[in-house]
C-alpha cells in the first residue's frame, strides 16, 4: 500500500512550490490506490500560526487536493516523540549531551581557527570502554543522535538518482533541546515511521536532511521510505521564485481570477511530463503520474502558459459556474448583480475572449453599473454622421423582437438607410451601451441587455 504525505510548516501561505509538492504526493497516492496524509509541522512555535494552518487547508481545498488521513499536528504528538526519545536513550542510539551553547560556540571557533569543519567534538558520546565525564550540576542536557561514524548512507533518489554521503560528514544531530522538545528532523522521522509513509515526495531543499533522517530511521529499526526530491521552481525571469514574483500564494491565483483546474494542470507540468500532453484533467493526471518522468532540473514558471491554460478552462467551464465565481468579484467592487441582464448569459458571450475571471468581471461590470462613457470616446464615435442612424436604431429598438438576429437586422436596416458602413453605427452603439470600443458582435451584446436599459443608455447619450 502506497502512502504519501504532504507536510507543510504553517509559517505562511500555501505557495506554488508547496502546492506542486502536495499535488505530486496526492497524485502518486491516487495513481496507486494508496493514501495521502496531511501533516502540519507546527513545532516551530514562534513562526507557526493558526492562520497559516487555515491558509494551507484553504489552498488545498481550493485545489481539490483531498487528504485521506489527517491533518495530524506535530504539536499534538509530543508524547509520542518523547516516548521514542526515551527508547533511543535506553538502547544507546541517543545520548545526553551537557555541552553548553557557549562551550559549543567556543568549540566551533577553535575548529574554524584551525581550518577544520565546525562540529560537535563527541565529548558526551558514549563509546565502548570510554568513561564519560560527570554531568555538571545545573546544566540541562540536550539529546543527540549517536550517528554512525563509519561507512556511508545512501539512497536512490527517485528524481535525482543515487546520493551517497559519508557518515563521517554527519554530526551527532541534536534530536531534543534542553527543554526536551524534539527537533525538526526527529519529528519528521517519527511521523514518517508511525504514519507508514512509503514515498517521501518533497522539495529538494530537504536533501540535506535525508541522510540524517535515514540514519535515525535505521536506528529505530524502521523501514526507510523511498525519497523523491523535487527540484525548485524558478520564476519567469529564471530567478528563484520569491515574493518578488507577486502571485506566489496559491490563493493569490484565486484572487487573480484563475480556475483551480487551470492551476492544477499548470502545476502538473512544472517538472513532470507525459509526452507532449499539455492539457489534461486531474483524472488523466492521476492515471499517468509516475516519478520516472520528473525532471531533475529546475522548472521555470511561465505565466503566459498559465494564462493560456486558464483561457482554455474558462471556455470549457459551465456558464452558471463561472457566474457563481464572477458574481462575488463584482460585488467586491461594489457592483450589484441583478437578475437582468443575466450574468451567465454575459459570461457565455465573453468567456471565449478572456483569460481570467477578473477579465470576465471587467466585461460584465458595464452591464450593471451606472455607466458614464468617456467623453472623448463619445465625441469620437457619436458623430453627426452617426446620429440619425442611432436615432433610427433607438426608434426600432422600442419594438424589435429582443433577440440578436432581429437586432442585427435592425442595425443593417439603419446603416442601409443612411448609407453607412457597419462600424459607423456599431462603434457608437458599443460606446454608449458599454463604454468600450471592443466587444463581441454588437447585436449579441445588445441582446444581453434588457430593452429598457438600451433605450435608457442611448437616451442618456443624447440620442432621441
Ligand atoms: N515541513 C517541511 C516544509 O514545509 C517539509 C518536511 C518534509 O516534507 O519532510 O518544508
Amino acid at each position: 500500500m502506497i502512502r504519501t504525505r504532504f507536510a507543510p510548516s504553517p509559517t505562511g501561505f500555501l505557495h506554488i512550490g508547496g502546492a506542486r509538492t502536495a499535488l505530486f504526493s496526492w497524485a502518486f497516492a491516487r495513481h496507486h490506490g494508496g493514501k495521502f496524509v496531511l501533516r502540519i509541522e507546527d513545532t516551530d512555535v514562534a513562526r507557526s500560526t493558526p492562520e497559516a494552518v487555515q491558509a494551507i487547508i484553504d489552498g488545498m481545498n481550493w485545489l481539490g487536493l483531498a487528504h485521506d488521513e489527517g491533518p495530524f499536528y506535530q504539536m499534538q504528538r509530543m508524547d509520542r516523540y518523547k516516548e521514542v526519545l526515551q527508547q533511543m536513550l535506553e538502547n544507546g542510539s541517543a545520548y545526553y549531551c551537557y555541552t553548553t551553547p557557549e562551550e559549543l560556540e567556543q568549540m566551533r571557533e577553535d575548529q574554524r581557527a584551525k581550518g577544520l569543519k565546525p562540529r560537535y567534538d563527541g565529548t558526551w558520546r558514549p563509546e565502548p570502554g570510554k568513561t564519560l565525564p560527570t554531568p555538571p550540576a545545573g546544566v540541562q542536557p540536550v539529546v543527540r543522535f549517536r550517528n554512525l561514524t563509519e561507512g556511508t548512507v545512501a539512497w536512490n533518489d527517485l528524481v535525482k538518482g543515487r546520493i551517497e554521503i559519508a557518515n563521517a560528514e554527519l554530526d551527532d544531530l541534536v534530536i531534543a533541546r534542553a527543554d526536551m522538545t524534539p527537533t525538526y528532523n526527529f519529528c519528521v522521522v517519527v511521523d514518517d515511521w508511525d504514519m507508514g509513509i512509503t514515498h517521501v515526495i518533497r522539495g529538494d531543499d530537504h536533501v540535506n536532511n535525508t541522510p540524517r533522517q535515514i540514519n535515525i530511521l535505521k536506528a529505530l529499526g524502521a523501514d526507510v521510505p523511498l525519497y523523491a526530491h523535487l527540484s525548485m521552481i524558478l520564476g519567469d525571469d529564471g530567478q528563484k521564485l520569491s515574493k518578488r514574483h507577486g502571485a506566489v500564494s496559491v490563493m493569490q491565483y484565486d484572487h487573480d481570477g484563475y480556475l483551480p483546474e487551470a492551476v492544477l494542470n499548470y502545476l502538473a507540468r512544472l517538472g513532470w511530463s507525459h509526452g507532449d500532453d499539455e492539457v489534461f484533467s486531474m483524472q488523466q493526471f492521476c492515471e499517468w503520474f509516475d516519478l520516472d518522468h520528473i525532471t531533475p532540473s529546475a522548472a521555470q514558471f511561465n505565466t503566459e502558459k498559465l494564462n493560456w491554460l486558464n483561457a482554455h478552462y474558462l471556455k470549457q467551464a459551465e456558464d452558471e459556474r463561472l457566474a457563481r465565481l464572477v458574481q462575488p468579484r463584482l460585488e467586491a467592487r461594489g457592483v450589484m448583480v441583478t437578475v437582468e441582464p443575466s450574468l451567465a448569459a454575459i459570461i457565455a458571450l465573453y468567456k471565449e475572449r478572456v483569460s481570467t475571471l477578473n477579465e470576465l468581471a471587467d466585461a460584465a461590470e458595464v452591464f450593471y453599473i451606472d455607466l458614464h462613457p468617456a467623453h472623448e470616446l463619445v465625441a469620437q464615435h457619436v458623430t453627426a454622421e452617426a446620429k440619425p442612424a442611432l436615432a433610427d436604431f433607438l426608434a426600432g429598438a422600442r419594438t424589435v423582437t429582443w433577440e440578436a438576429s432581429a437586432i442585427s437586422a435592425l442595425i443593417k436596416a439603419c446603416i442601409g438607410k443612411h448609407g453607412l458602413k457597419m462600424p459607423k453605427l456599431a462603434m457608437p452603439l458599443r460606446v454608449l451601451l458599454t463604454g468600450q470600443t471592443q466587444t463581441p458582435s454588437v447585436d449579441a451584446v445588445i441582446s444581453l441587455f434588457p430593452r429598457d436599459l438600451v433605450l435608457k443608455r442611448l437616451a442618456a447619450g443624447g440620442i432621441e
